[in-house]
């Protein structure tokens, strides 16, 4: 059965367990190098990208799900785990670290105070049906993709928030919060395979 890891130090970990399990695999929630070499794949959750980074330093993990991700390891990110997974951001605390992979440009928080939080019916590219229901919190925004990046998902006005490259899926927004898990099974049926 195909085991699909949820890094678990800070962030919305149960209810990435809670999709996964709804689209038929095993989630398995990683705090240890053990637990992150037994997995065939990796989300990284919502949450707060500062703390998730420097608690995956504490813990050790830092490296090891840096390199892993470079050496392929399908690997998905939700909105600090998109921060998590880009190889720039904007926006960021000073020194803020990020496992990268993905060659864009992520802007932290982009949207400000007013609009913290917000729902929107998205197109998603790969998934057929009725636009799926996208909470952004306190979300961040991709500002630009390198040429080996593709857009998967945009705002009405054009902006990015959705972006697959090699092994890397990166959204700014939480399907796992809005009882959409065609993500989590686009992520597994297309990454891990
Ligand atoms: N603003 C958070 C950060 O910078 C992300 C918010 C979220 O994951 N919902 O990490």
């Amino acid at each position: 059965m195909t085991r699909v890891g949820v890094l678990a130090f800070q962030g919305d970990v149960r209810e990435h367990l809670a999709t996964l399990s709804e689209v038929g695999v095993t989630g398995v929630p990683v705090k240890t190098l053990a637990e992150l070499q037994s997995v065939d794949g990796l989300i990284l959750p919502g949450g707060e990208s500062t703390t998730i980074a420097k608690l995956s330093r504490i813990f050790g993990l830092f490296d090891p799900i840096k390199d892993a991700i470079a050496a392929g390891l399908p690997t998905f990110g939700t909105c600090a785990g998109l921060i998590l997974l880009a190889d720039k951001i904007l926006d960021g605390i000073e020194g803020q670290e990020t496992f990268g992979g993905l060659d864009v440009v992520v802007r932290r928080n982009a949207f400000g105070h007013q609009t913290e939080s917000f729902e929107i019916d998205l197109e998603f590219r790969g998934i057929e049906g009725a636009p799926l229901t996208a909470a952004f919190i306190r979300a961040p925004i991709i500002e630009s993709l390198g040429d080996s990046a593709e857009a998967l998902a945009t705002l009405p006005d054009g902006r990015v928030v959705a972006v697959r490259q090699r092994n890397i899926l990166g959204i700014s927004f939480h399907p796992e919060v809005t009882d959409e898990s065609r993500v989590h099974e686009l992520f597994v049926r297309e990454f891990i395979g």
